[in-house]
């Protein structure tokens, strides 16, 4: 029965959770959030190395942030994007169409990842039935890959658990395999190895038929499926010559790796890239607000609008709250030069990372770009064979390191059955300081596994 209205909102710390997704143990309530650092209800401080999921880029509390969401919640926080236009929306989608490739200058905003990659496909779709291309439906994708925990974008999803229980739902999309050069134990130069990988791409539009296929969605540096899976350079410029041959669109999936989160505001600029389509989210709102985005280009958007208009949508598209936050984001990494600094402190990290390699030769690899970084553990550097999926090592460093106040981020590399990357991410306004006390935590912490699982260890 309904309890009255005055005892309604009781709560104890002590009462079972109501939150299923509280999967696991329990964790400690948090308090509050400043900089690279988190403190729980009992003052215990923790060093944020992975931004949470990857999402607070510039760090917890910024004021400039705080202040600029105070002023417009003060003005404003909803206004219905067919009702009113809003001028945090409208400066939002002109800093972005101007920190986009070229031509690329329409903007359609969402509340994170996996809308922003919905509306990519869709949008994408839409714009094949306004050239008269019906016929494309198909969309490629990578394996292993994340896009999204919606229908569409777990269909170009590549991580078995969360594929599986829904397959039989999804209408599949094609794959190819994701570039894991570094598993490859051939004769094949880096650049032989990275056109190796983008032809599989040609294969496979070959295979499905060109006619069918709509688009290649790709992360520019991989996320939590592969663990910052950098591409060989040759790749990014051949899967772009490989799309406009068919006509394919190139989706970028930006959502991780885009706002700076590499050193560039969009990880394509590391290769001149320029996709048709973008998705950004986690660092756009940065932990502020739920916001994510597309931009995509000027004629794609125009065909689309002038044959009907795009048939798709969020309630909270555009929301000025969240608009006005992510504006403050952007604003703060350039007067901040936050980018200079990850792509500063990001190479710092990455060569001390590659330093424990000596010491723990059980990590077979180390990767990614800016502070989207991650090293992987295994049996055998030689071979890469991964770790004995029973020891659930993915699980167990992750709570090492939390029992020494630092948070990290893991995942099963092959595919989701088993390998184990650890995803090292802290926010752009980490300092050297910081990188001391991550790696301090972090050689702790698998000592302490090494000990547990009896793995070597060097002097
Ligand atoms: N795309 C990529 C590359 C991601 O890393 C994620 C989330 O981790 C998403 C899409 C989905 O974003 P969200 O969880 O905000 O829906």
């Amino acid at each position: 029965m309904r309890p009255a209205a005055e005892n309604m909102f009781n709560w104890s710390r002590e009462d079972p959770s109501h939150l299923f997704y509280q999967t696991g143990g329990r964790r400690p309530f948090i308090a509050r959030a400043e900089g690279v650092y988190i403190w729980d209800q009992q003052g215990r401080r923790f060093l944020d190395g992975s931004s949470g999921a990857m999402v607070s880029n510039i760090g917890h509390g910024n004021a400039r942030v705080l202040e600029a969401m105070r002023a417009q919640m003060n003005a404003t926080t909803f206004g219905y994007r067919l009702h009113f236009e809003n001028e945090p929306a409208e400066r939002l989608a002109s800093v972005l169409s101007k920190l986009a490739p070229t031509g690329l200058d329409r903007v359609f905003f969402a509340s994170g990842g996996s809308e922003a990659v919905e509306s990519c496909i869709k949008l994408a779709r839409q714009y094949a039935i306004a050239k008269g291309e019906p016929k494309r439906t198909q969309v490629i994708s990578r394996f292993p890959s994340y896009h999204g925990s919606t229908f569409g974008a777990l269909a170009v999803t590549g991580y078995a658990p969360l594929n599986d229980p829904f397959a039989p739902m999804i209408r599949e999309m094609p794959k190819i395999p994701a570039p894991t050069a570094y598993l490859d134990r051939d004769n094949l130069s880096d650049e032989a190895r990275g056109c190796r990988y983008a032809d599989m791409l040609r294969d496979k539009i070959e295979e499905t038929g060109p006619e069918n296929v709509l688009a290649f969605i790709m992360e520019p540096v991989g996320g939590a499926s592969t663990g910052a899976l950098v591409a060989p350079d040759s790749y990014y410029q051949r899967i772009r010559d490989i799309c406009d041959d068919y006509g394919v669109l190139l989706i970028y999936d930006e959502v991780m790796t885009g706002v700076g989160r590499t050193g560039t505001f969009l990880a394509a600029e590391h290769w001149g890239q320029s996709p048709d389509i973008i998705a950004l989210s986690k660092g756009l709102g940065a932990g502020y607000v739920p916001l994510g985005a597309m931009i995509a280009r000027r004629d794609i958007v125009d065909a689309v609008v002038s044959g009907g208009g795009f048939m798709h949508g969020y309630t909270y598209a555009g929301n000025p709250l969240a608009c006005a936050a992510g504006l403050a984001v952007i604003q703060e990494i350039f007067d901040a030069d936050l980018m200079a600094n990850t792509a500063h402190i990001g190479a710092l990290l990455k060569r001390r990372l590659e330093d424990l390699m000596t010491e723990f030769p059980f990590i077979g690899d180390v990767r990614g770009k800016g502070l989207l970084l991650a090293f992987e553990l295994v049996a055998d550097r030689e071979t890469m064979t991964p770790l004995a999926k029973e020891l659930n090592v993915f699980a167990k460093l992750v709570e090492y390191a939390y029992e020494e106040q630092l948070i990290i981020y893991s995942r099963r590399t092959r595919g989701g059955h088993e390998g184990d990357h650890f995803l090292i991410c802290p926010p752009m306004v980490t300092n050297e300081t910081h990188v001391d006390e991550i790696m301090e935590k972090l050689t702790k912490s698998l000592h302490r596994l090494a000990a547990d699982l009896k793995l070597p260890v060097n002097g």
